[in-house]
């Protein structure tokens, strides 16, 4: 493998080793003048393709080797596929971490339980806030999403200015924290915006992603219809989702339990930097057995069928302190994860067998997506106007997709990005490095919109394969790493 040279002064490098051509651990990489940027750094959890194996996370190799100039990591948001590798994989770059409030406390809770407490720099930045990190000079944009404080990136170095996307939606209620910043992304949209690096999870769903606030209101509606328990399985990182349910339960006279570690996890970050404050305060596990059952809602971790989750336990009666019963109904605010059906079914046997009535979002307007739809996608091409689309955060077809979309709405050039491969947005033409390509599945080169865009350049640069680091957790062992190629994985 031969290494790249440092990125010029005059260049702007752009390098995703995570989440391009796949949904989850992302790890974005920024090259100019000789330093790197590193925009989140997230896992992805295995599933029944990959037994036994619980946290799959990006390769770093490429910036492990040139640690000594990466200037340090800004988080975009909280969620796992931005932030959960952080713990297992910091060492190795020991940079600086940059974060809004919300995504610090998560992460300092994350890093407490596994011994990196104190010894990770974690520089909070408030919401709208703007610093410097080396030779890049960033702005955050308050976007919305389904998680608080999602932002997005602008990127501004002397070869262009970048506006990185995060994770987004155009929610008019997002009920916790601000609506998007348009004002903020239409004043971008005169200042030449090089490259716009974008949310393609729903880059094939049509029209608007919905709102926060219409799902409170089904919520609300719903928790009518039932006189016995209520569970609510849920995201646990929704924290608008989480104030939905306690306002149904205020609205039916019903006390709200939290059941699950990350549920009680979340609430504590939530609270502790100014969410879900001026709510009744929840009741325990223990004290939800003893209410009479029209009095109580359960906010329950495993939605998406994880066994050892609380819901899981539950539908099991092998939870220690919450049981249902027949006449009880388990609402799904949540949507199924692809890979997680087989759970998900398994799941729903068990409450089925306890006579539970089940609710999900096929039935009732439960659910949101956190991610933008077509009609979210075109008005944000058409806010900023950058000159290049770079689709990220999606598998080859949502990619694909997103980059015709954005042709569509007038961007010059689109290029769906490909782990492990470099894009050179400036100087000159955007174009995918050369000499960087790894052998796509197809055996077709990957990654350029057009064909201009695969020129070969004179610098051949290479970064390090797309491969991915799994994790597998035994009683009594640590950690054992086997390598494979990304493309053999997405989710
Ligand atoms: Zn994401
Ligand atoms: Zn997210």
């Amino acid at each position: 493998m031969a290494s790249v040279g440092r990125p010029g002064s005059d260049e702007l490098l752009f390098l995703p080793l995570g989440g391009a051509g796949e949904i989850g651990m992302n790890l974005n990489l920024y090259g100019h003048a000789g330093k790197w940027l590193m925009v989140d750094l997230g896992v992805t959890f295995g599933d029944e393709a990959t037994p036994g194996i619980e946290v799959i996370m990006p390769d770093p190799r490429f910036i492990e080797e040139r640690r000594e100039d990466l200037v340090g990591i800004v988080l975009t948001h909280a969620h796992e596929d931005h932030l959960g590798a952080v713990p297992y994989l910091w060492e190795r770059f020991g940079c600086p971490v940059w974060a809004t409030p919300f995504t610090a406390a998560v992460l300092r809770r994350k890093l407490h339980e596994t011994g990196l407490a104190g010894r990770v720099p974690i520089l909070e930045v408030p919401l709208s806030g703007r610093f410097q990190a080396g030779p890049f000079e960033i702005e955050l944009v308050t976007l919305t999403h389904s998680i608080p404080e999602p932002n997005a990136l602008v990127i501004r170095t002397g070869a262009g200015t970048v506006l990185h996307s995060g994770d987004w939606k155009f929610d008019p209620e997002p009920l916790v924290g601000a609506p998007s910043d348009i004002d903020a992304l239409r004043r971008l949209g005169e200042q030449n915006i090089l490259a716009l690096v974008c949310d393609s999870t729903n880059a094939l769903v049509a029209g608007h992603s919905g709102s926060e606030a219409a799902v409170r209101e089904e919520l609300i509606r719903l928790f009518g219809r039932f006189n016995n328990r209520i569970a609510v399985a849920c995201f646990a990182s929704n924290v608008a989702r989480l104030e939905s349910v306690v306002h149904a339960a205020l609205a039916h006279d019903r006390h709200v339990a939290l059941v699950g570690r990350s549920m009680r996890r979340i609430v504590e970050a939530a609270q502790e930097t100014g969410y879900l404050t001026g709510l009744p305060p929840f009741v325990s596990e223990h004290d939800a057995g003893y209410l009479p059952r029209e009095k109580v809602a359960l906010l329950c971790t495993g939605s998406q069928g994880e066994p050892r989750s609380a819901l899981a336990r539950i539908a099991r009666n092998d939870h220690p302190q919450v049981t249902l019963e027949p006449g009880d109904a388990v609402i799904f605010s949540s949507r199924v994860i692809p890979g997680n059906e087989k759970a998900i079914g398994a799941l729903q046997n068990d409450l089925a067998r306890l006579d539970v009535e089940i609710v999900t979002a096929e039935d009732e307007p439960v659910h949101v997506s956190g991610h933008p739809a077509r009609e979210e996608l075109a008005r944000m091409y058409q806010l900023v106007r950058p000159r290049i689309a770079i689709p990220v955060h999606g598998e080859r077809r949502h990619l694909e997709a997103h980059a015709r979309l954005a042709e569509e709405c007038q961007v010059p050039l689109a290029i769906a990005a490909e782990n492990g491969r470099m894009i050179r947005l400036a100087p000159g033409p955007a174009e995918v490095a050369a000499g960087l390509s790894i052998p796509s599945r197809t055996g077709r080169p990957l990654g350029a919109r057009r064909r201009r865009c695969a020129r070969p350049s004179r610098r051949s640069m290479r970064a390090s394969g797309p491969m991915t680091r799994r994790s597998r957790r035994r009683r009594g062992s640590r950690c054992a790493a086997i390598f494979t190629p990304s493309a053999a994985r997405s989710r």
